[in-house]
């Protein structure tokens, strides 16, 4: 397989798209032709079940500029994006999703900045797309918090974003293997642009979000990026150093004044409340070891079982390149 060297490499992770594949090369191509940009699209196949790959392969029979990567099992979406940026060849490096929510005319403004100098720029949600009150409460509580611990407004952000090789290098030399992509595009800086674009509607299929799976990733993203709730366990140690200390001074006194005992259900609600932060706070220190604990381990983020039309050197995992 010929492997063109081209200036945009776009990365779209794909699990379970078989419908969307064929689809999404095909617009991707007409665009780039039309718009007359040397582009290449790495589909990065994230352990689907259906013949998502065997749609890949038929993409890139069609097109030479489609390239592949397959991973053994489900890794997610994070680590696809991250495949996908280490294996991209591009003097820039776009990332969009499989389903044709992220409008491929955006990406071709994405570069029009990238040519005039901008070294990332991001894709920002205009309006969010049909989702359901359940989802739009658990997202805004989400973002609220993620937007508090990163100190920038994180509401509209998407994983719909252009960057330069400058960029990319810097983001895949980090060593972290529990990233959140969207986050971290603005933590390596450079020369920032924004695009807003409308979410569309999914092409075909389903979300591949289930509820657990978002808080997970939820709360995975927090933990990787803010360690605000280990001094939040400080804080609340605090609070009731004051309370007991307060609490002490009153049982000394009425000691004193010999009008102890009493006071039963007082005990009890303080055992309670004391027992349950102390609880919760063991929790979020865990919490955080448990991230160490995956961190220290090392592991590679993914495992690639097969490529199409990439060459030998940027094969292999994300010590290879
Ligand atoms: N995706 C993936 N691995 C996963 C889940 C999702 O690569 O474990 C891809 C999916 O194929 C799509 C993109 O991530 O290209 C966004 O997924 P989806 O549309 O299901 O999420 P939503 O748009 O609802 O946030
Ligand atoms: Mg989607």
């Amino acid at each position: 397989m010929s492997a063109k060297r081209e200036t945009l490499s776009i990365v779209v992770p794909a699990f379970n798209e078989s419908g969307n594949i064929g689809r999404m090369a095909q617009a991707l191509r007409q665009i780039m032709e039309r718009e007359n940009i040397c582009a290449a699209v790495y589909f990065v196949d994230d352990g689907s079940s259906d013949d998502t790959w065997e749609q890949i392969e038929r993409a890139a029979g069609a097109w030479d500029m489609v390239r592949g990567v397959r991973f053994s099992r489900n890794f997610g979406k994070e680590a696809a994006i991250f495949a996908g940026l280490e294996t991209a060849a591009g003097a820039c490096v776009a990332v969009m999703d499989c389903d044709m929510q992220h409008p491929p005319e955006t990406l071709v403004e994405m570069y029009r900045l990238w040519e005039n100098g901008f070294e990332v720029i991001e894709g920002v949600k205009e309006d969010r797309g049909r989702e359901s009150i359940f989802y739009k409460g658990m997202t805004a509580l989400f973002y609220k918090l993620m937007s508090a611990a990163v100190k920038m407004d994180m509401s509209r952000t998407s994983d719909f974003k252009l960057l330069d090789r400058r960029a990319v290098d810097a983001l895949i030399s980090l060593p972290e293997r529990s990233t959140f992509f969207r986050a971290l595009s603005g933590w390596v800086g450079f020369k920032t642009a924004s695009v807003g674009f409308r979410v569309q509607e999914r092409a075909e299929g389903e979300s591949k979000w289930t509820t657990m799976g978002l808080v997970r990733y939820a709360v995975s993203s927090i933990l990787s990026f803010t360690t605000k709730p280990l001094h939040l366990v400080t804080g609340m140690g605090v609070l009731f150093l004051l309370l007991a200390l307060i609490q002490g001074i009153e049982c000394i006194v009425t000691y004193a004044t010999h009008r102890a005992v009493e006071g039963f259900t007082t005990v009890i609600l303080i055992e309670l409340i004391i027992g349950s932060i102390v609880m919760l706070s063991l929790g979020i220190i865990g919490s955080y070891i448990a991230k160490i604990y995956e961190e220290v381990k090392g592991r590679h983020r993914y495992v690639v079982s097969t490529t199409l039309g990439i060459p030998a050197r940027r094969e292999q995992g994300d010590d290879a390149v």
